[in-house]
């Protein structure tokens, strides 16, 4: 009996509650980003699209162990290497990556391969425009990766804006 009268007194509580805080939200502007005339902001730690890295003189930084493809969950990286020569130098170590593809389709972005890399040659930046019309363009080359991938249409977050006072692991 003392439990349905403590229910009874307590969920309008719970009710105005919830009330309350759907009230706030339509108080509040928009949030709706719109892209792509806006810029995309994405978290400093959002795994988007795979780059591969270049040393400041240009040399490849990937040495085509493999280790990256062994770590691969998804088997979603293939990399075959070959011999690096005096007249053919492609990266500092003994062998480079001649082919280095990523299948995107299969690609979960957990950045395992990133972390295996010994030489931070594979590294998920913040790239998140990855639909293809044919299946076949989203095996991303070694060409394709080398490339600079900085699109205009991201921003990348500060701390100080994203952090916020209250989270659902503080309060
Ligand atoms: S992010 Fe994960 S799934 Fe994607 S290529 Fe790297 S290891 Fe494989
Ligand atoms: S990206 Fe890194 S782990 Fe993968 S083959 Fe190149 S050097 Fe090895």
């Amino acid at each position: 009996m003392l439990n349905e009268v403590k229910e009874v007194i307590t969920a309008p509580i719970e009710v105005a509650k919830a009330m309350g805080i759907t009230l706030k939200q339509l108080l509040r502007g928009p949030v709706t980003n719109q892209f792509p005339d806006e810029p995309a902001q994405v978290y400093p730690r959002f795994r988007g699209r795979h780059t591969l890295k270049r040393y400041e003189n240009g040399l490849e930084r990937c040495i085509g162990c493999a280790l990256c493809a062994a770590a691969c969950p998804t088997g979603c990286i293939y990399v075959e290497a070959a011999e690096n020569t005096d007249e053919d130098r492609h990266s500092p170590g003994e062998r480079y990556a001649k082919i280095y593809d990523i299948n995107m389709l299969r690609c979960i972005f957990c950045g395992y391969c990133a972390e295996a890399c010994p030489t931070e040659a594979i590294v998920l930046e913040h790239d998140f425009t990855l639909a293809e019309y044919d299946r076949w363009d989203a095996v991303y080359s070694k060409e394709r990766l080398l490339e600079p991938n900085n699109p205009e249409y991201l921003v990348v977050r500060d701390d100080e804006v994203f952090v916020k006072a209250k989270t659902w692991s503080n309060k």
